[in-house]
């Protein structure tokens, strides 16, 4: 049984890059990203103050599961609602709640115990998963990411301009990394993996050049 945490700011490519790389080793991937997402699109449609940290006593009557690469938040198929714009540029405000973390990092863990897999967020190898056996930072140019992000949008037919999209990372990442409770940053052991000019296969192909290097396929 072996862990893989891979971390990165908004649009590296995580969550692609650690889907392929689950897909190869035949292992499951776990996508903490859409576990904030789904908790930011409840707390949305209730209206609170996403800024309050009181205003989240609905955690206490709420059930995450993720299965079969879908979302569910209490029993809802969430998978696509949590793409959207409004909840992208939200999601930075229920991730500095220390009440969201504790929730969402208890569950993460929880689901991780007794399974090989490939966890993907902004504090895998620094909170979650301290003792991960790969680490990897995914990082890319912020014009790079934006680009990426941009294509990815507009397969669902959402356009936003390069310079828009751009200071919506930007931002996102200021957020990210300034937080008090468990900020994006590389985890000291962590390796960087810049995809700036690498396709999907390069950067798994590479992942898996450290895979084998540990030793952690038998
Ligand atoms: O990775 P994704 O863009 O889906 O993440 C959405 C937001 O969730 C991030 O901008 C970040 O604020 C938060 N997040 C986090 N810790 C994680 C994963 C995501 O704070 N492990």
């Amino acid at each position: 049984m072996f862990k893989i945490a891979i971390d990165g700011p908004a649009g590296a490519g995580k969550s692609t890059i650690a889907k392929a790389l689950a897909k190869t080793l035949n292992i499951e991937y776990i996508d903490t990203g859409a576990m904030y997402r789904a908790i930011t699109l409840k707390a949305l449609r209730k209206g609170i103050d996403l800024d309050d940290d009181n205003a989240y006593g609905f955690l206490d009557d709420t059930v995450l599961d993720i299965a079969n690469g879908h979302v569910y938040m209490d029993g809802e198929d969430v998978s696509t609602a949590i793409r959207t714009v409004e909840v992208t540029e939200n999601a930075s405000a229920p991730a500095r709640i220390a009440k969201v973390r504790t929730f969402l990092v208890d569950y993460q863990r929880k689901i991780s115990e007794s399974k090989s897999v490939v966890m993907d967020g902004r504090d895998i190898g620094t909170v979650v998963l301290p003792r991960a056996e790969l680490k990897i930072y995914l990082d890319a140019s912020v014009e790079c990411r934006a680009r990426r992000r941009m294509l990815e949008r507009e397969q669902s037919g959402i356009f936003k301009s390069l310079e828009d999209t751009m200071n919506e990372i930007t931002t996102r990442d200021f957020k990210d990394s300034t937080r008090k409770i468990s900020p994006l940053k590389c985890a000291e052991d962590a390796i960087v993996v810049d995809s700036s000019k690498m396709s999907i296969d390069e950067v798994v192909n590479k992942i898996i050049f450290y895979v084998n290097e540990r030793g952690l396929i038998k």
